[in-house]
């Protein structure tokens, strides 16, 4: 049985204004912005306004809004950082890696032979800043 949603969780925190993001794209349903401990150059994250920890206790109508605007971001980050690809990732879980309990789908643009990079190392925040103008002008 999946365990009940913290409504203080840090994305939760992030989507009532408590804490600031780098803010790329909004609808109704979904909100995305750049992940501060990036793997790629672009990482960015989308979740769903509403609360859900992850895929195992999502609606499927919250799946398929996060799902309508990671298409988006993909097609954004693929023209800001003219890349090659997309690797998307999802954590379900402590024990899936997951570490923040708000669902949320890792948007990662790829290029022909750059690794990504390891997990949790924070960004320079100027790096983040003009990245994210790149991807909201992708987005324009
Ligand atoms: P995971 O739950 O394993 O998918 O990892 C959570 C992700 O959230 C990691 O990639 C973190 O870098 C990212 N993250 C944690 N705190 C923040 C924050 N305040 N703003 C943006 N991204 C964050």
């Amino acid at each position: 049985m999946t365990a009940a949603y913290d409504p203080d969780n840090i994305f939760a925190k992030i989507l009532r204004g408590e804490i600031p993001s780098f803010r790329l794209y909004e609808d109704d349903d979904t909100y995305a912005f750049m992940d501060i401990m990036p793997r790629a150059d672009g990482h960015c994250l989308v979740i769903p306004k509403t609360p859900c920890r992850n895929v195992l206790d999502a609606t499927p109508a919250q799946l398929a809004a996060v799902m309508k605007t990671v298409q988006i971001m993909s097609h954004a980050v693929m023209k800001a950082f003219e890349a090659g690809g997309v690797t998307l990732q999802q954590f379900n879980e402590a024990v899936g890696g997951q570490e923040v309990f708000h669902l949320h789908v890792h948007v990662l643009p790829r290029h022909e032979g750059v690794a990504l990079r390891p997990p949790g190392k924070m960004a320079d925040m100027d790096v983040l800043k003009a990245q994210a103008e790149r991807i909201r002008a992708a987005l324009a």
